[in-house]
């Protein structure tokens, strides 16, 4: 089957329809208002490849290409498109296609590929994401269909494959239709701040078609929504000198009169129902997503959702020394940095942006990419949070100011100024950094039973362990840093690289157990289900599973692929064999006796010697709660209780499914049993218990668990100091009831 329809599809169809059409199919499920539309799947192309006897061409010509040669490069690359592009669509794959655009209505439509690595960090800006808007009539669709397939060899995309890599035949493409939306208003929607993380909605929007600001050429209204505090914090209007509207079947320019050009774009009732959706959707994946909008005939419509990437952790503070603040614009990529200014109005002066000088343009273009690489940061006139620059600077990782206005007018060439990427600020002169931390230190509560944090972001760790003040890590989750690596575990394993993987391993989990030495941090082993790790390098051979909470995760996935757990183990064991001993290992997803035994023989087969660290289990399942015992015979240091999956486990609700999000309730008095009865019986055999579940952030379930006696509570790191308060005023009162008798 070719055509899927977008609300057939979801994060499970990713490697046949693409990281977009996924994304759409997902946001539908849950209910959100997304335009109707279909997606040619990845097979498609493949199939045509191969039918037209384009594969035989293509490959051998990337494969002997080298990418240095700009020229060789682009001339490969015309070369292929072209060959797609000429080339003939198999009759049933265009027929399909075909009879769908008629379904559609026979209306306008966008049509975009959906490329089945885009949702890797780094890649958006690899030239793989092809839009052809206002696309009318079946022959067009088709014609544009084969226009996204050639997409996958842009001379970027190309080149971005040999850079990191990826094979290029292993790549396909997915094409999405969609009906378009004419937009009166439309614009990006970050759910937490995309900088700094906070939880502040940061909204862009202008008038007409969002292409707009993606291109920089427009400055947005800029909203800050603060979803602690449940307001707007900012409206800043913007100059949007023109709009781009659909005029005719042609996406057109129009310029604003002079009472629109400052006019702002959205009203407060508006925002706050896109602030609404957008924590849907930010709830719904579990991270906080970069959402693109558009509103037609009053109605908001949700037309693509993808993770930040490029939230950071911020240190440093800058001091004024000598710097006087010369302009004032949009951080767009958090960092600071000095050098000399160099203006570029046109391509040929790129050139003179030297190794450490600061580009200021007005709007970077793709071509600008080289020198931005040199630049220590970048200005610009124009742009919002989501235009050029600020993505591929944060994706760089060079500081940059966008939306300064008259940046190219102010700054002179050769001046010496101090960038602040995070604040968005251009101070003159170089500007000294402050090492200092910022953020507050509360005074200690000292409480007996140990208040924890859940880390799972290893460069957070310093910030998180000073910040808090936690007793300690109860739940370090490897997944993300794992996700964040450049390929799949077993790739690396497969690949003969495992000496390479134990490292990046062990460099990670130092940061953490570094940071809070000497108190303990309890590192559990991977567990992350199949569908998660579908769009690494490797992941496309994950298994398809029905149900993957139910599946091939935790310790039974480690127990078959043992390799990779030994891996884990050798890199736990460098830490140990270099004095960190603060170390807690603790197996995840456990259901009987034999796990233990064998994770346990594991580690010993590997030399690491748990005499000098601690051992203990997740109980995360009904089995391990009620054959705790049999559990606590193997030998184990601590259990932590995994209230999110056991709460799942024991009430038959997914709790990844929104049709029953309703039922799932950690409080059930069923969960809250087993958790009892959990911390009795370690109690009884002198076995430290824990939990770090989403509940162990729950002041009313804390409170119970202190009263039924457990050792420590690991909560997430906005929640520790109201946990600490919660565990401090509990015991108090059971010290009172002793003291007066009542227990
Ligand atoms: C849990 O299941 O409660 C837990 C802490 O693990 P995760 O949320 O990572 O599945
Ligand atoms: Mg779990």
């Amino acid at each position: 089957m070719p055509i899927l329809w977008l609300e057939e599809v979801d994060r499970n169809d990713l490697p046949i329809v693409g990281g977009k059409a996924a994304n759409l199919g997902e946001l539908i499920r849950i209910g959100l208002p997304v335009p109707d539309g279909f997606v040619v799947d990845a097979k498609s192309f493949k199939d045509f490849i191969e039918r037209v006897g384009l594969k035989e061409k293509i490959y051998p010509i990337l494969n002997s290409l080298d990418v240095e040669k700009t020229d060789e490069l682009n001339k490969a690359s015309e070369k292929i498109r072209e060959m797609i592009e000429r080339s003939e669509m198999p009759k049933e794959i265009e027929i399909e296609i075909r009879e769908a655009y008629r379904k559609l209505g026979n209306v306008y439509v966008a049509v975009r590929s959906s490329a089945t690595a885009e949702d890797l960090p780094e890649a958006s800006f690899a030239g793989q994401q092809e839009t052809y808007l206002n696309v009318f009539g079946e022959d067009e669709v088709v014609e544009k269909v084969k226009k996204c397939w050639a997409s996958l060899f842009t001379p970027r995309a190309i080149y971005y494959r040999v850079q990191h890599n990826f094979k290029h035949e292993n790549v396909s493409i997915a094409v999405v239709v969609q009906k378009m939306i004419n937009s009166e208003k439309s614009g990006v929607m970050f759910t937490s701040h995309p900088v700094t993380g906070e939880k502040k909605c940061l909204i862009e929007a202008v008038f007409g078609l969002g292409e707009a600001i993606v291109s920089g050429s427009v400055t947005p209204d800029t909203y800050v929504y603060d979803r602690m505090k449940r307001k707007i914090e900012e409206v800043k209007v913007g100059e949007k000198k023109f709009m781009l509207t659909r005029k005719d079947g042609k996406t057109v320019k129009v310029d604003l009169g002079s009472e629109k050009v400052n006019q702002r774009v959205l009203s407060d009732e508006e925002i706050l129902k896109l602030v609404e959706l957008g924590e849907v959707i930010e709830e719904h994946y579990g991270k906080p997503q970069d959402v693109e909008w558009a509103v037609e005939n009053g109605q908001i419509y949700i037309v693509q959702s993808r993770p930040v990437t490029t939230i950071k952790e911020e240190k440093k503070e800058v001091e004024e020394v000598e710097g006087k603040v010369l302009l004032k614009g949009l951080g767009a990529s958090p960092g600071i940095a000095f050098g000399r200014v160099k203006v570029v109005f046109g391509l040929n002066d790129l050139s003179k942006v030297e190794n450490g000088d600061i580009l200021v343009t007005t709007m970077t273009t793709p071509d600008m990419v080289p020198a931005m690489k040199r630049a220590s940061a970048i200005v610009t006139d124009e742009g919002g949070m989501t235009c050029h620059a600020a993505i591929v600077s944060r994706e760089l990782g060079v500081p940059a100011v966008v939306g300064t206005k008259n940046a190219t007018k102010v700054l002179k060439d050769g001046v010496v100024v101090t960038v602040d990427g995070s604040r968005g600020i251009i101070y003159s002169g170089k500007v000294e950094e402050k090492e200092e931390e910022r953020f507050e230190i509360y005074p200690q509560i000292v409480t007996a039973t140990e208040v924890k944090v859940n880390l799972s972001v290893p460069d957070a760790a310093e910030k998180v362990a000073k910040e808090t003040n936690a007793d300690g890590v109860g739940l370090f989750r490897i997944e993300h840093m794992i996700l964040g690596l450049d390929k799949h575990p077993m790739k690396f394993i497969k690949d003969g690289e495992v000496e390479k993987y134990i490292e990046l391993l062990y460099r990670e989990m130092k940061k953490v157990v570094k940071a809070f030495y000497p108190k303990p941090v309890w590192i559990r082993t991977l567990d992350a289900p199949t569908d998660e790790f579908r769009t690494m390098i490797g992941g496309e051979e994950e298994p398809i599973e029905p149900n993957p909470m139910l599946g091939y995760r935790g310790i039974r996935r480690d127990l078959i692929e043992v390799e990779h757990l030994k891996a884990q183990f050798r890199a736990v064991k460098k830490l140990v064999d270099e004095g960190f001993t603060n170390i807690g290992l603790m197996i995840p997803l456990v259901i009987s006796a034999d796990e233990v035994r064998k994770a346990k023989d594991v580690a010993r087969e590997v030399g690491l010697d748990l005499g000098k660290i601690k051992f203990g289990i997740m109980v995360e399942t009904p089995a391990a709660a009620l054959i705790i015992e049999d559990l606590i015979e193997e030998g184990i240091d601590f259990v932590s209780i995994g209230s999110n999956d056991l709460t799942q486990y024991t009430l038959a609700v997914d709790r990844n499914n929104q049709l029953i999000a309703h039922l799932y309730d950690e409080r059930h008095p069923a969960v809250m049993k087993l958790i009892e009865r959990v911390i009795k019986i370690c109690k009884e055999k002198k076995v430290e218990t824990s939990i770090c579940g989403q509940a162990g952030s729950y002041p009313d379930v804390v409170a119970k668990l202190v009263e039924m006696g457990i050792d420590s509570v690991s909560a997430n790191p906005d929640a520790v100091r109201k946990i600490r308060e919660v565990v401090a005023k509990v015991e108090k009162k059971l010290i009172l009831e002793k003291v007066r008798g009542f227990r």
